[in-house]
């Protein structure tokens, strides 16, 4: 970052990027506008990056990994850097809390909540990084087999706008833990904490090149990134689309990939649930982060005796919702969707339903005295939606939910199994068989019994099945993706 903090100055700031360990702009000297999606105000500039770049951003990875301090650094110091990383993550706290806020416009408590998950993941992938262990393997006589865990090298980190501090947190804290080096190419749309956080990197002391930064489109910075022939494996957060095509990149250098494509991820509640518990949960599964999370709880799939009165109390919810800016005082329930292009994304969906005939139950509304140039989009409820309708099965990224009514646990487990996503699942039931059932019956890479976990869960294994993508992301899990086994055998005859 120029200047002091972004968040205080009154001019939009020109921010750089990190490539070894250097803070740069683009060698084209391109920039983006950064705006803020409570205003639609520019704020802010980053370098608008191109395939020179990202080459220079990939050759500094690739020196710090085959010729730097990095690779003999032990586990347990790698360990520590990553603990002091979320220390500094700490002490920095409400500065990345404001400066997400305002780049995505999130309210500021949504923001302080990803920084408290942000400095949990690098505590966890601190103290994680010297505890995973190779075997000893049975095998002929005379002869020792055992096998070591090993860096892929040089990873890439294609990163989202919805939760850039956080993503950006499992990603760097699993393959940092397992020893490769980074290179990120975070969202245009929300670029500046992720440069934030690799200049904390700096100052706790990761060698330069292990944690780069080129910002830049994702047509132009992100797909040289993710065909770039010196990166060894890659990961991303996004769209489906784009997921297939940062695959098709990948492919051509035959790399490993792990992506995390979203969902349409069901709750499923019983009519014998404790229903007022459910309540609180399925809207805030819905509208936290303005309906923009890869795992919200888009479908509730209510039992038939159970639908008249959850779906009024769930309209009553609705009818009150607020969205406002990410700073309003008192704070709003929801804040704008993060781009004009989002927005009108949202909306074209919207209409689109209602023109079809779905029944809209409520719909909350936009602050009166929100910027007139934000980007907000008021919470909308759907009923009795049909299971083939588009906003039955494709992901909206806005908040929007539908409900659907079903009839037993066979109908409930066809319906959440429905779309072509396999992310996450809520199951509300005070049965306990019924919950075991229902865990296994459903496809989904996380499931929640009496309980929602949108986004959360440091220690949990993350990702899906189907068109919610591959590979696994957060917890202990991770580091087998960020890793690749090398076996070992000894002829000691
Ligand atoms: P959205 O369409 O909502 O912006 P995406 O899934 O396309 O969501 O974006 C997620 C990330 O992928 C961003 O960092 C974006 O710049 C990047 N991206 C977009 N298109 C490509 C591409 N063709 N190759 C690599 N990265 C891309």
């Amino acid at each position: 970052m120029d200047g002091d903090s972004l968040t205080r100055a009154a001019a939009p700031a020109a921010w750089r990027q990190v490539i070894g360990g250097r803070r740069t702009g683009a060698v084209s000297g391109a920039r983006i506008d950064v705006t803020c999606p409570s205003d639609g105000e520019v704020f802010a500039t980053i370098p608008a990056s191109s395939a020179e770049d990202v080459d220079l951003a990939v050759r500094a990875a690739r020196r710090a990994f085959d010729e730097g301090p990095w690779g003999r650094i032990p586990a347990v110091e790698r360990g520590r850097l990553l603990t002091r990383l979320g220390q500094l993550v700490k002490r920095h706290a409400e500065e990345l809390a404001a400066l997400e806020s305002r780049d995505t416009g999130k309210p500021l408590r949504q923001g302080r909540a990803d920084v408290t998950a942000t400095m949990r993941y690098y505590e966890f992938y601190g103290g994680a990084a010297d505890k995973l262990h190779g075997d000893t393997i049975p095998f002929l006589d005379g002869y020792t087999a055992l096998t070591l865990r090993e860096p892929h090298g040089v990873v890439a980190g294609i990163i989202p706008w919805n939760y850039p501090l956080q993503i950006l947190a499992r990603v760097a804290g699993a393959a940092l833990a397992m020893g490769n080096v980074l290179v990120v190419k975070p969202a245009e749309d929300a670029s500046l904490t992720t440069i934030r956080i690799a200049e904390l990197g700096l100052e706790a002391g990761f060698p330069e090149g292990v944690f780069n930064v080129v910002t830049g489109t994702g047509g132009e910075a992100g797909a040289a990134l993710s065909g770039h022939p010196g990166v060894d494996y890659v990961t991303f957060t996004g769209s489906p689309a784009t997921g297939t095509a940062i695959q098709q990149a990948a492919a051509l250098n035959n790399r490993g990939v792990t992506m995390e494509l979203g969902g349409k991820s069901p709750q499923i509640v019983f009519a014998d649930a404790d229903l007022d518990k459910a309540l609180s949960v399925l809207v805030n599964a819905i509208i936290q982060n303005a309906g923009q999370t890869c795992s919200a709880g888009s479908r509730v799939l209510i039992e038939r005796p159970a639908y008249d009165a959850l779906a009024d109390a769930l309209a009553d919810r609705f009818a009150k919702l607020v969205a406002g800016p990410h700073d309003a005082d008192p704070e709003r329930d929801l804040g704008p969707l993060v781009s004009a292009r989002q927005q009108a994304r949202v909306a074209a969906m919207v209409e689109e339903a209602e023109a079809s005939g779905i029944s809209v139950l409520a719909r909350g509304r936009v602050d009166e005295h929100a910027p007139q140039g934000g980007f907000y989009a008021a919470p909308v409820l759907f009923g009795a939606v049909d299971p083939a309708a588009r906003i039955a099965r494709e992901e909206i990224f806005g908040p929007v939910l539908s409900l659907f009514s079903f009839e037993g646990e066979d109908e409930a487990v066809r319906l959440a199994n429905s779309t072509d996503y396999g992310l996450v699942a809520g199951i509300w039931t005070r049965d306990g068989a019924r919950q075991h059932r229902l865990a296994k019956r459903v496809r989904a890479g996380q499931v929640f019994v009496n309980s929602y976990g949108a986004g959360g869960g440091v220690e949990l294994p993350f990702g899906g099945f189907g068109r919610s993508g591959h590979g696994r992301e957060k917890g202990f899990e991770a580091l087998y993706d960020m890793s690749a086994t090398k076996t070992v055998v000894f002829d000691h005859r």
